[in-house]
């Protein structure tokens, strides 16, 4: 791979596994991968690195090169920002921790979810979404949401989002994650490259868009997805613009959850384009 061809790479740096919100193992999440033609791979589950030797082992075994992944929630300016790191140590005791402490809370926050549910006529919502669940410490809105789906409430996940899981509806519970600082210097300081994930989806004004991105910035982070699932086509063009203007490399993935639920496939989107320095470029030395 030269570099001036390396934004061709099919890399998908962005999906999650049933040790987050996934519903598949890294295992098959791999077999999917390389059935797709992806060639570099990370698995990025939510606040939680405890998938990642399956997926480095799964990557070897379909003949992928590997990066670790994962995809870190964060409270900034009040509003949920999702970072995701690339091509850190999985034994960097900071970055563990601070994991650790991030998933801490979700339990509590999901009795209060039900709660506000039950209060609305939907009782029992804990309790149902719990059989979704893969990783105890990891019971997320996603969990709900397949929940509501199964026992009729809502056609589709998007439904009970748009209803129910949404800032300002009944089932919502807002959380206190990390902060950008931490988020971005756990990854960076174990070695890693930190990214803004699906910047699109915050629906930021310009000002506070502008203040993420110089704040991510100067914490030490170096990427933004620009291709992602979350984004239309106009957004690739608008975020690559954002890549060149903030100096960040660019990445891609699919964000790929569920073969039912997910709209992107795994290594399917559009190439980056040459304008852009794909993130690979900065992690050479981290792909496994
Ligand atoms: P949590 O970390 O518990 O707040 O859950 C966030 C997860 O919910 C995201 O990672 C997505 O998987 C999922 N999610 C967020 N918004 C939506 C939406 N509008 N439609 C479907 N899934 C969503
Ligand atoms: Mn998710
Ligand atoms: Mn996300
Ligand atoms: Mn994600």
């Amino acid at each position: 791979m030269t570099h001036s061809t390396s934004h061709l790479l099919n890399a998908d740096l962005h999906c999650h596994s049933v040790v987050s919100d996934g519903t598949l193992t890294p295992e098959d999440l791999a077999a999917r991968a390389k059935a797709n033609g992806v060639e570099l791979w990370a698995l990025t589950d939510h606040d939680e690195i405890g998938g990642q030797a399956r997926a480095l082992a799964a990557a070897h075994a379909q003949g992928m090169k590997y990066l670790t992944g994962v995809e870190i929630s964060v409270t900034f300016i009040g509003h949920t920002v999702h970072i995701v790191g690339l091509g850190f140590d999985v034994n960097n005791a900071a970055l563990a921790q601070g994991l650790r402490d991030t998933r801490g809370g979700r339990t509590q926050r999901a009795r209060e979810m039900a709660e506000g549910l039950a209060k609305v006529g939907i009782p029992g919502a804990f309790e149902g979404a719990l059989p979704y669940v893969g990783n105890p410490e990891l019971i997320s809105r996603t969990h709900f949401a397949r929940f509501l789906v199964e026992s009729g409430v809502c056609k589709d996940t998007n439904e009970v989002f748009r209803k129910y899981l949404t800032e300002g509806k009944p089932g919502y519970v807002a959380h206190r994650w990390a902060t950008l600082r931490d988020a971005v210097t756990w990854i960076t300081q174990a070695g890693g490259v930190a990214v803004v994930a699906h910047p699109a989806r915050y629906k930021f004004t310009p000002n506070e868009e502008f203040a993420l991105f110089t704040e991510f910035k100067g914490f030490g982070g170096q990427g933004v997805e620009v291709v992602t699932g979350s984004h239309s086509a106009a957004e690739y063009v608008s975020y690559a613009h954002t890549a060149r203007e903030f100096g960040l490399a660019a990445s891609r993935g699919s964000d790929f959850h569920s073969p039912a639920e997910s709209h992107t496939e795994l290594g399917t989107l559009p190439l980056l384009n040459s304008q852009l320095t794909p993130v690979w470029d900065l992690l050479g030395s981290r792909i496994q």
